[in-house]
């Protein structure tokens, strides 16, 4: 079976760059649809406190027969536990419900410019890595700016930023950020949550070239461009689909062909809350 290609954090540790999201997966499903994902090839699981399925997923860590070292799980504080000790305390109740001593990584949800505490809370997940409880460290829905503040007030610069990002928003900018500054990108709703983008002639044209469904071309583009991808499905044929996208090679044509489906000059493409100005608990 093919495994998914690593990239390396600004922290020496690695990632696999194809990884498998459980948004909006019942706790109940959460079990079942992991282990589909452990068989179909995947190692790296994308979970969030707020999901409400952690404890489904260490369920399917634990039965999986897979040692800590060949997986990489990913989980995410919680706007309302933001703050220096509710994060440290947060972070110990999501590694209880995930069964496991140790986390790969952990990430800050949301950067919640009203509630002011990020850097309280990059703080706290600092001292989580110090003390060796989180492998790597980072955040999801920030804007450049705030990352910029993490790094002048602590000195640390996070391993990833997790953000929205699909060919209909490209992120250009969050991504040449991330590049100068060392910052993996990883993008959530990859497949534009299935929607129209799967639809659309263009990706429709690059997957006739290369026998493949849109999914993979569009999990494919972004293997290209160097982003980590995470894309969510609860059938297993589809989860098998999608890890095999790892097995297309893009030529630069297909990125261009892909790269022009960019919707952000147009002023739309976003599906989510914009991370500027998003607070909510
Ligand atoms: P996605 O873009 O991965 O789309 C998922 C949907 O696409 C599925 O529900 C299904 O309808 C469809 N789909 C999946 N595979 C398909 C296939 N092979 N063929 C046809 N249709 C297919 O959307 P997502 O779940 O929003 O994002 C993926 C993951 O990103 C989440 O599960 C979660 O882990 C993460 N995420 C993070 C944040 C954040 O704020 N950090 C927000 C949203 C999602």
């Amino acid at each position: 079976m093919t495994l998914s290609p690593t990239l390396t954090f600004n922290d020496g540790h690695t990632i696999p760059q194809l990884g498998y999201g459980v948004w909006q997966v019942e706790d109940g499903v959460a079990e079942k649809v992991v282990r589909q994902a452990f068989e179909a090839g995947f190692r790296h699981i994308d979970t969030a406190r707020i999901y409400g399925n952690e404890a489904g997923v260490g369920r399917a860590i634990a039965g999986s027969g897979l040692t800590p070292d060949e997986i990489f799980i990913t989980t995410k504080l919680w706007n309302a536990d933001q703050g220096y000790e509710p994060t440290l305390a947060a972070f110990e109740e999501s590694l209880d419900r995930l069964g496991l001593e140790k986390l790969d990584l952990y990430l800050i949800h949301w950067m919640q410019p009203q509630q002011d505490k990020y850097v309280d809370t990059w703080r706290a997940l600092i001292e989580l890595q110090k003390r060796g409880r989180v492998k790597s460290i980072g955040v999801s829905n920030f804007t450049a700016k705030g990352i910029q503040r993490l790094i002048d007030e602590t000195g640390v610069v996070p391993a990833i930023h997790q953000i929205e990002l699909h060919p209909y928003f490209s992120q250009q900018e969050l991504r040449d950020f991330g590049r100068e500054k060392g910052i993996l990108t990883q993008a959530w709703s990859p497949l534009g949550q299935g929607g129209a983008l799967l639809e659309d002639p263009a990706v429709a044209a690059v997957a006739a070239k290369h026998h493949a469904t849109p999914a993979q071309v569009v999990i494919a583009w972004h293997l290209a461009i160097g982003n980590v991808v995470i894309p969510k499905s609860v059938t297993e044929s589809r989860i098998q689909e999608n890890y095999a996208a790892l097995d297309i090679t893009f030529d630069e044509d297909d990125v261009q062909a892909i790269n022009r489906l960019d919707r952000t000059a147009a002023g739309g493409g976003r599906i989510g809350p914009d991370p500027a100005v998003s607070d909510f608990a």
